[in-house]
């Protein structure tokens, strides 16, 4: 049987830029339970991939700061900026931070192919498990067993299994006894409880608004969907929220007294919003739409909660909605520089199957791509 160099686990954005940063003369596999590569690139960012972020530091990740900002630092914003560029793609920024492949996600995953030509690629393959014996791993995976010298486990997190995802690399991890932190959804919508469900009555609209949960302040858009809330402010909000509240600026960038001093108009009509969002939100703080000029010390108390308007999420939409999963193999088990695992010669972890995760923003593909081209030099540094 074949003993390959490097065998990787996952041929996603963080195991496929690994491979392309491989030297040629190395033989090298990459095993994926799918019958194509790149499924979530594919898909992200409606089809165009928001691949980074115009501020990237770990200050944007949930996880161990110093093990994150070595990886950035080891292959930042800007190196993968420059690699794109080398490479002919030159992203361009949307709302004044966010970085997308100019046309389609196809030019990034196109650009992985091309740099992976001198890589087997063993995908439908879905693998079950790993032993390591005589220096050598052995992947048991549907197609049959695989012996490598190295083994990179790059099989993400277990988001949208119906793209192949799968808690494998955990198994893996917990197999040579690695220690992990267990996967949960995020970036991913709120369900709500009873006394917020006059929200799903407006689902479909939308609306910029401040969220805090935790130590974190959130500005962006925020979706009423019909099973609870979502868009980008709520799916940025879900990283850091661990149960109970969070509060709501229905109006971040007004002062509502302000907007209400002086005005014969009735209350629903000074809010900027739109007008059935505005009512809902005076019926959820029990205030009767009246003239401005008419209300008294006590609406105008309740009034300012629209400010924070504070509640707890019932839940979330659950792994088949989250864009990305907590958890993963706990930092201090691998070796920042190499992504090689300290206890265990010669395994080595990518992307999101480690537990660090990114805000909503291109920072998961920016994680998966530094850690990839890291894992890649840790590899290059031994073989
Ligand atoms: C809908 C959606 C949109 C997203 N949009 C963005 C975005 O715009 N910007 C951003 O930064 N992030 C985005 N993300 C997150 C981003 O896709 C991931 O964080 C990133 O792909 C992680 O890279 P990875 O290589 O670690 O894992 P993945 O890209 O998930 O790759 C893992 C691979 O392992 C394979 N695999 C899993 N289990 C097995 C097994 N048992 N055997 C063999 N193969 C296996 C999978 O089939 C997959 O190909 C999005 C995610 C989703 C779901």
């Amino acid at each position: 049987m074949k003993i390959y160099d490097v065998v990787i686990l996952g041929a996603g954005a963080s195991g496929l830029m690994c491979a392309s940063h491989l030297n040629k003369r190395l033989s090298v596999a990459m095993v994926d339970t799918n019958p194509k590569i790149a499924q979530k690139l594919k898909i992200s960012g409606g089809g165009k991939c928001n691949i980074t972020n115009v501020s990237v530091s770990e200050k944007n990740f949930d996880g161990d700061g110093e093990f994150i900002s070595s990886v950035l630092d080891s292959f930042s914003k800007e190196d993968l900026l420059e690699f794109l560029d080398r490479n002919g793609i030159k992203p361009v920024v949307r709302k004044n931070r966010y970085y997308f492949c100019p046309h389609s996600s196809d030019e990034i995953i196109d650009l992985l192919r091309k740099k992976s030509r001198h890589v087997e690629m063993l995908l439908n393959s879905e693998a079950i498990g790993v032993e390591k014996k005589d220096d050598l791993f052995i992947v048991r995976a549907k197609k049959g067993e695989i012996k490598a010298k190295k083994l990179v486990v790059a099989t993400g997190g277990k988001s949208f299994q119906n793209l192949g995802a799968s808690d494998i690399g955990l198994k893996i991890a917990k197999d040579f006894g690695l220690k992990v932190r267990e996967f949960s959804p995020a970036l991913v919508g709120f369900t709500l409880q009873k006394d917020q469900f006059w929200m799903k009555s407006l689902s479909g609209l939308s609306c910029e608004v401040k969220i805090k949960v935790g130590e974190k302040t959130i500005n962006e858009e925020m979706l009423f969907a019909h099973r609870g809330i979502s868009g980008p402010a709520v799916l940025s909000a879900s990283l850091y929220w661990q149960k109970g509240s969070l509060s709501i600026d229905f109006l971040p960038n007004e002062d509502i007294l302000k907007l209400i001093k002086g005005s014969k108009k009735l209350i629903s009509s000074v809010i900027p919003l739109p007008k059935r969002l505005s009512k809902e939100i005076l019926k959820a703080l029990e205030i009767k739409d009246m003239e401005c000029k008419k209300v008294t010390p006590m609406i105008k108390s309740k009034l300012k909660s629209m400010h924070n308007y504070e509640f707890a999420p019932a839940g979330n939409f659950g792994f088949s909605k989250a864009e990305v999963s907590r958890g993963g193999v706990i930092c201090s088990e691998l070796n920042p520089q190499t992504m090689e695992s300290w206890h265990v010669e010669g395994l080595f972890f990518t992307g999101e199957v480690i537990d660090v995760t990114g805000e909503l923003g291109g920072y998961n593909f920016q994680w998966a791509f530094s850690s990839g081209v890291v894992c890649a030099r840790g590899l290059l540094s031994v073989l």
